[in-house]
Parts: structure tokens; sequence; C-alpha cells
């Protein structure tokens, strides 16, 4: 087993399991044990997305303590000469060790980056341990896919992707049609939806006026 491979990072939610939850909703059932399974891999999918942050950020987290109940925080070196790919990163703790170069490798092109959204990742972290009920848990889901990232550079109130992508398999336009298709029952909030459209639309609007410009 190589360092990259005690990396661990959670799974996006299969579209058959989010649509047969809204469905059920639809008809007025709740599924608790669905409800639980779509709600904890978000949860967990969220906690990777906001580790590969941190780490982007210069704190690393090892892997190995995690998986023995323990948060160890590997620190990268700031201003270091050289590529920093090369950079070696040991746990103090537990004594795993590896370089940067294969640290970014375990989440590079896995749709883990945070980008204008770690807001939104962080509160549903925070948030989801505390619901109890499998309508407070489908509330917070049902928000938690219809979020957008924000641009980071020249508008930060431009829209520019869903969180969706992150957060459901597929790809990006795949996703996009697919939360259209979604069949949202009458206990759903149309708020969400409603600006989940607004910003696609607004979107859409700055990617047309850019390509012409
Ligand atoms: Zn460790």
């Amino acid at each position: 087993m190589t360092a990259r491979d005690e990396i661990e990072w959670g799974p996006r939610v299969p579209k058959h399991k989010l649509r047969r939850l809204y469905e059920l909703d639809a008809q007025g059932i709740d599924d608790e044990a669905l409800t639980d399974d779509v709600g904890t891999t978000l949860w967990v999918r969220c906690q990777s997305i906001l580790t590969v942050h941190a780490a982007q950020e210069g704190r690393v987290s090892c892997p190995r303590c995690r998986r023995r109940g323990r948060e160890t925080v590997i620190p990268r070196e700031r201003g270091r000469r050289g590529d920093p790919r090369d950079e070696v990163l040991a746990c103090p703790q537990c004594g795993w060790t590896i370089t940067w170069g294969d640290y970014h490798l375990s989440y590079k092109r896995q749709q883990l980056n945070a980008g204008g959204a770690v807001t939104v990742f962080q509160r549903f972290v925070d948030a989801y341990p505390r619901l109890r009920t499998p309508r407070e848990k489908l509330l917070a889901i049902d928000r938690l896919i219809h979020e957008f990232h924000f641009s980071l550079h020249a508008e930060p109130d431009l829209p520019t992707r869903p969180v969706a992508v992150n957060l459901i398999e597929g790809r990006l336009t795949d996703v996009e049609a697919f939360l259209d298709e979604l069949t949202y029952g009458p206990g759903l909030p149309g708020e969400v939806r409603s600006q989940y459209r607004a910003r696609l639309a607004q979107r859409d609007r700055w990617l047309r006026e850019h390509r012409r410009g």
C-alpha cells in the first residue's frame, strides 16, 4: 500500500438514489434509510471537499491518523523554493509520509475543489449531524444540491457552476439536466429551485455576453 492509497475521498451520490428519494417524497413517503444513506454520503463528500480545500491552503490532514480517530494537521511550508510537488509531508504522530505532488494527484480531476462554495459545504457539514427527522434532512439535502459556486475573481456575485457537480455522479451537463428533471413534491420549498434557476440563467447570460465580447 502506498501513502496515496491511504487517502480516502468520499464518493459522489449516484443519481438513481436521489431520483428515488424525490419520487418517494412527491408521493408523501418518508424513506428514513434512503434519506440517511444520501445525507451521510453528501456529508462525507462535503468533508472531503473541505479537507482538500484546507490542504490547498497549506494544512494537510493525515489520513492514517484520521482513520484512527485522531486529527493531525501537517503544515505545508510557506514560501518554499523549488517545485512544490517535491515537498515532503510527514506526519509527526504516525509517520505517514507523502510528497505534495502525490497528495495532489489523489484529488486531481475528482470534482473535489471547493472553489467559490466553501461556506456552502461548511454549512452542510456543521448542520447535518444536528438534524433529526427525515424531513429536516431532505430539506437540507435539497438546499445543498441546488447551491452554486460564485466567481472567485472579477465578480463575487457571479454564479459560475452548480455545486451539484461536486456532489452528484456525472458530468456538468448531465448533472444540470438531472436537476431539471427531478420530481419536486409539494412539500419542498419552491424558492430553492427558483433561486437555482435564476442563478443558472444569470450564469448563462454572462457566458453568452463574454463569448460575444
Ligand atoms: Zn498521522
